[in-house]
This record gives C-alpha cells, structure tokens and sequence, in this order.
C-alpha cells in the first residue's frame, strides 16, 4: 500500500495493461482506456455476474478503445454476454461507446434521467454550427474573435467521440438499490461536474465507483453551460461533496475514473471543499475592480485562456463568479461593448 502526499493511500502497486483486468474487489474488475486529450486515460468498471456482465462507462468512441473493447470480449468474458451499460454521466469519456455497447450486445443502457435526456440533446447539437446564444455566452465573457471564430470551426469536431445513444434507456434515482450478482448497489446521485451524475456504492464491500465525482489527484471539473448560463454547480458540487461525508465511511475503497483506486475520501472531499473554497476567497478578493471573466482567469487556473482550453475556463469561471453572485458577494454588469463584469457588492 503506497501512501501519497495528500494522506490518501493507494492499495494497487499495478495498473491494467490495455486490453487486460485487473480484479479489485470480488467480481469487480478494473480497465484502463486511452484517451486522445491531454487527461490521458479513463478507467472503466466491469461487474461479472453468473449470466453475464455489467459494464460501468464505455471510453471514447475511437477505433483504439473499439479494438481493445474486442480484445477483452475475445479474452475475458467467460463466454457470458454483456447484459447492461451504466453510464456515470454524459461527458463523452464515459459515454463515447454507449450506444456502440448496447448495440453490439443487445444490453441495457441504464443512466439517470438528466443525463441521458441532455447526452441526447448535446449529441444532436453538436451535429450543426453552434447555436447564436453559445458563442454569445462565450463573447459576454470577454473572449478574443479570433478564438470564438475557431470555436465555431471545431464546434463539430467532438461528434467523432460518441456514437449515437438508443432511443430509450433504463432510469436510475438516487437510494435505487441495484442486484448485480450477489451484490447490492446502491445509487448516489451527486451534482455539479455533471447535472445528475451516478456513483454505485456497494455497501458490503465498503467499495464505491465514484465517475468524475472524487478523483485522487485532480479536481473534477465544475463548469456553467452556455445552455444554462445562470447555474450554480460550485454550490451543488460543495453540497454534495458534504453529504458524500455523510453517507460514506472513512474507510470506503474509491474506484475514480480518472488515477489510482484509494482510501481516505473523507480527506480528499474535505481537500476539494477547502480548494474550492480558496479559489472563491481569492476571485472575491480580485474582484475589488470591475473584472470580465476572461480577466479573471488567470487568477483561478494561473494561464490565459486559449482554443484548447477556453471552453472548459470560461465555464469554470463563470462557475465560481455566479456562485459568488448568488450569495450576494459580487455583483455583474453587462457594459456597452456587451461584456459582463463582476465586482465586489
Ligand atoms: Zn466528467
């Protein structure tokens, strides 16, 4: 067992090998997919049953997760068939092959109601030129033209990454108690990084699949949609960062999607909450002159904003600026040149 510097320790000395399983807790199994952004893996759970298997996220819709997807059907499935999909949540790193899964298999997609309902929205969006409010959304935030005109360029480029989803789909809520083989599984339904993201929390073996929710290493990322530029998911992902204290024991295994399986979520959650919580002082404090958010910017991520990063900065930014708005601390002005503007209420 390694120990990390931020108190968590780290049970598995190995990491699975492309196309290869490693068994960490009975039945459970962990995979490792490559990703071709800078984050360069997702770890997927596989959940083995006496008929069959579960599946708990799918990786990208590449032909490299394809092939490996093959390989371990061809290798490791003990002739027994892929039954069900679970889906976390929408991002395209975890539902990417969804619907090649489902289709391939004849399995059940199962995913909380928001999430499937807005991946089938997003995946139909993302078809045409982005919608006149979007680029909006990221003009009013005081990015540069020349970025916003590449922008419009790449908006498509993301409809390689997922392959289209089945017309319906199984429904989970959160207390749903899942019988997967011998096992119970409870749903959690946390909020913030994904508007109605799933982790499985199984309580006899004190194991959770927590997505994007708890990683070790990086803190998930908490942005507002141009879709929904008045959101507040800082405030529900603090909130739900404190009722996981609650309904998790210390010693909880967590199997992220992103790094190394770990003990200590009480410390991470309470380091994410605390991180959080740093960078909102800071903003509030920067905020004592009118700032736009791409003025901003700097002073959460320590870099400017770019085509590569810009979708992901501005959503954070406003993420934090328009939790500072709710609880009345900053207040925004749009200015003549259409630009919003936070300052100290
Ligand atoms: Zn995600």
């Amino acid at each position: 067992m390694k120990t990390g510097s931020n108190g968590l320790s780290y049970p598995f000395d190995n990491r699975p090998n492309p196309g290869e399983l490693i068994e960490v807790g009975p039945g459970i199994f962990w995979v490792r997919m490559p990703l071709p952004i800078s984050l360069n893996h997702i770890n997927l759970w596989m959940l083995e049953e006496q008929d069959g298997w579960t599946l708990v996220d799918t990786g990208m819709a590449t032909e490299d997760t394809k092939a490996l997807w093959e390989e371990i059907f061809s290798t490791h499935l003990n002739s027994k068939p892929v039954k069900q999909v679970i889906v976390t949540h929408m991002h395209f790193d975890h539902l990417g092959l969804a619907g090649w899964l489902v289709e391939k298999w004849g399995a059940t997609l199962c995913m909380s109601r928001t999430e499937y309902l807005s991946s089938r929205v997003i995946i139909n969006e993302i078809k045409s030129d982005p919608p006149e409010a979007t680029v909006a959304f990221f003009r009013a935030a005081g990015v540069e033209e020349s970025i916003l005109d590449e922008f419009k360029v790449r908006f498509n480029n993301r409809s390689d990454f997922v392959s289209p989803l089945p017309s319906h789909y199984k429904r989970l809520t959160d207390n749903q108690v899942l019988q997967i083989g011998s096992l119970q599984w409870t749903v959690i339904i946390v909020e913030g990084h994904s508007p109605e993201h799933i982790c499985l929390h199984c309580k006899s073996l004190n194991i959770m699949i927590a997505g994007d929710q708890i990683l070790p290493r990086i803190s998930p990322n908490i942005s507002v949609r141009p879709d929904e530029p008045r959101a507040n998911p800082l405030h529900n992902f603090l909130r739900s960062c404190e009722s996981l204290k609650n309904r998790l024991n210390k010693d909880v295994l967590i199997l992220p999607s992103h790094g190394d399986p770990f003990y200590g979520v009480h410390l991470r959650l309470q380091d994410m909450i605390n991180e959080h919580k740093k960078g909102l002082q800071d903003l509030l404090e920067f905020c004592s002159q009118p700032r736009s958010v791409a003025e901003v910017f700097p002073i959460l991520f320590k870099s400017k904003i770019n085509i590569g990063n810009m979708v992901i900065a501005v959503g954070e930014a406003v993420a934090n600026l328009n939790y500072l708005v709710s609880s009345k601390e900053l207040v925004v002005d749009i200015g003549s040149d259409g630009i919003a503007r936070y300052k100290q209420a």
